[in-house]
């Protein structure tokens, strides 16, 4: 059974992981818009990423006989102008998620919560994952800078990414 407290948290990082999935999709649908469907794929995935890390805390909150509150999403922003500042909003919100995912560890490891703290291994692992991986794509966008060729390059790259659900 969890603890009141840690089942708090639980649900609240649910909830952030559902808004995530938002802001990406909001993202997603703003490139669209743009005429850059590589770049508005990248970001449907990392939708379906977010689902994914949602699904399996909830998952995980269910096996320990906790019980999940779906809370309302607040809205998100719709407007980026360009690619790097949707790439670098992306950044700084995983700066939050993991900020997040570390107290809550913390939090599991203050109430001795050992299995809590090991669900969320996997989790710290992958908010690594996922600042790496912007931070590359911004690096990129930055050297390109306003060069159409490049962006247009860009947008085929990320346009081939597919989704694997995320091993959590
Ligand atoms: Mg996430």
């Amino acid at each position: 059974m969890l603890q009141k407290q840690i089942e708090g948290a639980l649900n609240e990082q649910i909830n952030a992981e559902l808004w995530s999935a938002y802001l990406y999709l909001s993202m997603a649908l703003n490139f669209e818009n743009q005429g850059r469907p590589g770049i508005a794929n990248w970001f449907k995935i990392q939708f379906q990423e977010e689902q994914a890390h949602a699904l399996a805390l909830m998952d995980y909150v269910n096996a320990r006989d906790g019980k999940v509150v779906l809370k309302p999403i607040a809205e998100v922003p719709v407007t980026w102008e360009t690619p790097i500042s949707a790439f670098e909003a992306t950044l700084e919100h995983e700066k939050k998620v993991t900020a997040k995912i570390n107290n809550l560890y913390a939090m599991a490891e203050d109430a001795k919560d050992f299995a809590t703290r090991q669900k969320l291994n996997t989790f710290v692992a992958e908010q690594v994952e996922e600042e790496d991986t912007v931070r590359q794509i911004i690096d990129d966008l930055s050297l390109i800078g306003e060069d159409g060729t490049g962006l247009l390059q860009i947008d085929r790259e990320l346009g081939s990414r597919t989704f694997t659900a995320p091993q959590l």
